[in-house]
Formats: C-alpha cells, structure tokens, sequence
C-alpha cells in the first residue's frame, strides 16, 4: 500500500492489488474518506497511516457498490458511509451483494478476514447534488455505465475529481452487469468538462493523473467503446493485458 499527496488536503492510498485507490479529503478539520483499499492488513493499518499525515476521517463515501470500494468500514467501524442514491437503490436491490462477492474474491485470493464486512449506517445523498465538507462544497457527478450506479466527486477548489471505475491506465472500460454502452459514453460525455475543471484526475484503479493525461485515457476509451459497438477486437494499446482481454471479451458478451 502507498499513500501518495496530490494536494496539501488531498492523498491517495493504493492498495497492493488493482491499484484500487482509496481517497482522503480535507477540509476545516474534517476528512471524507473515499472507497478503501482491499488486504485485510491494510484496512488495518490505514487509519494509522493516514494519522501519521494528519488525516482523520470521520466520514466514509463510496463512488459505488462493487464490493473492492465498499471496504472502508471495516478500517473505521461506526464511521457513516456515504452513497449516491443509485447506489443505495443498488445496495436494496441486491441486499448482500458486496458481502457475497466479497466473500468469493477473498476465497479465489486465499484472504481470510476476522470479521465480515458490514455496510454500517449507510447515508444516500442526492445526484447530481453537493456534499459539504469543512469550509469548502464537493459537487457529486452520475458516473453510471460500468455499473447501474456511480458517483464523480468533483473539488473545485482544490483542483481534484475522483471519478470512481473510469479513465484508468490500467483498466479498460469494463462494463459490467448492471452497466451498458450508451450509460458510459454518455458518463464519459459528461466527465469531460469536469476532467477540463480540474488539474488532477484521481480513478478507481491506477496512477492519478494530470488532466491532459486523463483527456487522452478519455478519448481512447470513447474509441473503444466505439469499436465495442461495431464487435470490434481493438484493445487500448498500453493497456492489453491478459485481464484485460478478459474484460473485453466480457464487454463483447454483454454489448452483443
Ligand atoms: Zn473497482
């Protein structure tokens, strides 16, 4: 796990595994922690790092429900966990979801966890809407399409947007059940003028990014998706791994 600042109120902790980025905001003596890393040692050690850089959250936020960014209260027991409100219509749609694929991740890595993982008070916010946080105003964005829900959490002052699973360097757009073609190109028509708002670009999963770099992942997944829509088998260059050509390959089945 590496912590990294991209701002005097603003790091960014990366797990070990799919580079998921959990993201610590400051402001007036608050901290909004966003998604979570996902090794058991470090949910453990997290608030003790975050300490040592003087971060102390007292409130959690998930950018959706997949079950690698729900993780937080399991490093802050009794922290509130703020959603979007397509999230929290996911989490009571699929009661148990989180909990199960979870369980089954942690099984195909051989993880074993002393306690199961509990949502806690969850909080639905409205989206689009805004979120307060010490002296300054997030601004939550939809960010829907690699699933049925996602929120964009745009720090105007600060220069940041944490986007949730979109515009990653390593990930391609993955969308996954509950996503859909047409809901991604559009997230990705409506990320843009925030991505052109901001001066860096934090994702779910891989390296924060300047905006320019973020501009260039955002063209080159509008391409694919395009490609997607036509049973095209171009995969973004610095990105064809063999994950990912499985990532495709599920995109290709769900698109068809
Ligand atoms: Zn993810």
């Amino acid at each position: 796990m590496r912590a990294v600042g991209v701002h005097p109120d603003v790091v960014v902790v990366t797990s070990r595994i799919w580079q998921t980025n959990a993201t610590a905001l400051r402001s007036g003596g608050e901290v909004l922690l966003i998604d979570s890393p996902y090794f058991p040692d470090e949910l453990e050690a997290l608030p003790a790092l975050l300490r040592q850089v003087g971060f102390e959250p007292n409130a959690l936020f998930a950018t959706h429900a997949d079950y690698d960014h729900v993780l937080g209260p399991l490093a802050f027991p009794g922290l509130p966990l703020g959603v979007g409100d397509h999230t929290m219509e996911r989490i009571r749609t699929s009661p148990g979801e989180a909990q199960r694929e979870l369980r089954d991740e942690d099984a195909r890595n051989y993880v074993s966890r002393e306690k199961p993982l509990a949502l806690g008070s969850l909080q639905s916010l409205p989206v689009p809407g805004y979120l307060e946080l010490g002296e300054i105003e997030l601004e939550l964005h939809v960010a829907d399409g690699h699933t049925s829900d996602g929120t964009a959490l745009l720090v105007r002052p600060y220069g940041v947007i944490v986007v949730g699973d979109y515009l990653s360097d390593v990930e391609i757009p993955w969308i996954s059940p509950g996503g859909g073609l047409d809901v991604y190109r559009a997230t990705l028509a409506r990320l843009a003028p925030l991505v052109e708002a901001a001066e860096t670009v934090i994702p779910g999963h891989g390296l924060p990014h300047t905006r320019d770099v973020a501009l260039r992942l955002l063209d080159e997944d509008l391409d694919y998706l395009d490609g997607l829509a036509e049973g095209d088998r171009r995969i973004p260059k610095g990105r064809d791994t063999a994950r990912q050509r499985e990532i495709h390959a599920e995109n290709l089945a769900r698109v068809s």
